[in-house]
């Protein structure tokens, strides 16, 4: 006899949720209906984060005018036992019915917002769960605004009741985010007979028929990869102007507004992201490091595998739009150097490794390190693609281009996503890459986990290619200041770590108003350089967090690579192969 008592006890409950949108007001009115073997209190958090932005959002402070009455209409007794806790005392008729209004003001991929002409939600800011009981089947109706044309969400829809949707557990719930409003359906399609739409507001200006042909040739190539589709169907929420993407199980959350796309520099930009969030179905939601599912909605969940979960998408989003035909050789590998050049020109890759970076984000994200601090940190986004190429190349040279990093993302999901229905430890991450290289692979897992300085002579050679990594004097004295106008004033933007204006003490957002004693002007600024020479002193008038003051800075001479990566003269046969497997999509 088989028995499964915690599946029996949540098929027990009945949960249904109704949002109903305000707005004027800004607010969404979420109802919530409880009925079933409920216990006798009930225990509500909301969220504090959502999946795929690794920083606390604190949800439960949106959250007001929260009520509890059975059925009948009988006032429950309730406590608000911290922001995102309610406790709810569940009567002997065993039917609850709560009512609460969210603020949705914050116009981003992992908030929620509300204009007169759109909405846009992360269920994980809107819907409570109950304590421990993540696996509990719940339904939502949408109530349509009047005037408005589209629901669109990557929940299955209940029925033939297209404003009722089902999600079979929170975790599905949490990451099917709804965009509903005055919304515009592109033409969709079929891939192995699955279907992909997209939909969005507000998309701006561009020929919609080939910017489709291209999203299919996207989804082709991404899902190529991996050699199955493991949705019933796919939705890009184009959720309107604005910044960043957020990947989940069947749909992806992405800023979207064009204007024209039709310079080729315009459509890499935008087909590598939405490559990008394409590519998360596979790898984060299915091919994923242990920690991340069943998720913590309260504390979190930190793994030291962004680097493979976030990097090697960036890595294949590169590979994707490649093989799509979308970008030239040359373009993916300017991809690549701008990775590289993004860390290895800062400060913090002598810091912080990549799995350390990967742990950490939650503490040095937009909310959390800031100032010198954040010199001392590096991105995941930026280390993790080279150092999948590096993965790559390795795995290819060793195995005479037989094996590659897909057979890398194939075994993973096979084994872990399938069969194992689970995630994977860093050691069996390491295990799987070392078994279809067929050797240790050390050092680029050192590479990975510490701040190692990297040589990436070995690796490029692999493809025939060189990397120029010497340090060569820049010309021109150097101060280290970059700086713009702001409100009539000259306000730096960004000083390099350690360079003299860094030490001489001037940082960003200071203000110059004197350089050796005239006004300060942009022009003069930029004169410095070609004017001055290494050890020359400049005087500066600055004003620091409100208070006047002054920056000696004694010039210098900026040492500097440019990582720029040329084909050698003669490849062997092997080098020409993985070369052209890589960055001429193996033709
Ligand atoms: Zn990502």
């Amino acid at each position: 006899m088989l028995v499964f008592p915690a599946s029996a006890q949540q098929a027990n409950q009945q949960w249904h949720y109704t949002m109903d949108v305000d707005p004027a007001a800004k607010i969404v009115h979420v109802g919530l209906e409880l009925s079933g073997k409920l216990p006798d209190t009930i225990i509500l958090k909301m969220p504090t984060w959502t999946t795929g932005y690794y920083q606390f959002m604190n949800f439960g402070k949106s959250l007001s005018a929260f009520s509890a009455t059975d059925r009948a209409g009988k006032v429950l007794d309730f406590k608000q036992q911290d922001q995102n806790t309610w406790k709810v005392a569940v009567p002997k008729n065993k039917t609850v019915v709560l009512k609460y209004n969210i603020e949705a003001i914050r116009n981003f991929v992992g908030g929620n917002y509300l204009d007169t002409a759109h909405g846009y939600f992360s269920p994980a800011g809107l819907f409570l769960y109950a304590d421990k009981n993540i696996l509990q089947p719940v339904t939502v109706t949408v109530k349509q605004y009047p005037g408005w044309t589209h629901i669109a969400t990557g929940m299955d829809v209940v029925g033939k009741d297209s404003s009722t949707f089902k999600a079979p557990d929170f975790d599905v719930l949490y990451d099917s985010p709804i965009l509903m409003g005055k919304l515009e359906k592109l033409p969709g399609f079929k891939v192995n007979g699955i279907q992909h739409d997209f939909i969005g507001y507000k998309m701006g200006e561009f020929d919609r028929q080939p910017f489709m042909d291209d999203m299919k040739k996207i989804v082709e190539s991404g899902s190529a990869i991996i050699g199955e589709i493991p949705y019933k169907h796919y939705t890009f929420l184009g959720v309107g102007p604005g910044g960043g993407g957020i990947e989940h199980l069947n749909s992806a959350s992405v800023a979207f507004f064009n204007k024209g796309l039709k310079t080729q520099a315009e459509k890499m930009r935008l087909y590598s992201f939405l490559a990008h969030e394409y590519f998360h179905t596979y790898n984060v939601k299915r091919i994923r490091p242990i920690e991340l599912g069943p998720f913590d909605y309260e504390k979190g969940n930190k793994t030291e595998m962004l680097w493979v979960s976030e990097g090697f998408t960036v890595y294949y989003e590169y590979l994707i739009i490649r093989r799509a035909g979308l970008t030239n050789a040359q373009e993916m590998i300017g991809q690549l150097r701008g990775n590289l050049l993004n860390y290895e020109n800062k400060p913090g890759h002598l810091f912080q490794s990549a799995t350390q970076a990967s742990l950490e984000t939650w503490s040095d994200g937009p909310n959390g390190r800031v100032a010198d601090e954040f010199n001392k940190t590096i991105s995941y986004y930026d280390k993790g693609p080279v150092l999948g190429l590096m993965l790559d190349l390795k795995i290819r040279h060793e195995t005479q281009n037989r094996k590659s990093l897909d057979d890398v993302m194939r075994k993973l999901y096979y084994t872990y996503f399938k069969k194992l229905k689970r995630g994977f430890t860093p050691q069996e991450f390491r295990q799987a890459c070392e078994e279809e290289a067929g050797v240790p692979l050390s050092e680029l897992f050192e590479y990975a986990a510490t701040v190692k300085e990297v040589n990436y002579h070995p690796y490029f050679a692999y493809a025939g290619l060189d990397i120029d990594d010497n340090w060569k004097k820049q010309p021109g004295a150097w101060s280290g200041i970059t700086a713009g106008i702001k409100n009539d004033a000259i306000q730096v933007t960004d000083v390099q770590y350690q360079s003299p204006a860094w030490n001489s003490g001037l940082r960003i957002n200071n203000k110059i108003v004197s350089i050796d004693g005239q006004p300060a002007t942009l022009e003069a600024l930029k004169a410095i350089a070609a004017n001055k020479k290494d050890g020359d002193i400049v005087t500066m008038g600055i004003v620091k967090n409100g208070q006047p003051g002054e920056a000696k800075i004694t010039l210098g001479t900026q040492n500097a690579r440019s990582f720029e990566i040329k084909p050698i003269a003669n490849p062997d046969a092997l080098q020409s192969a993985i070369y052209k497997s890589i960055f001429e999509a193996g033709k």
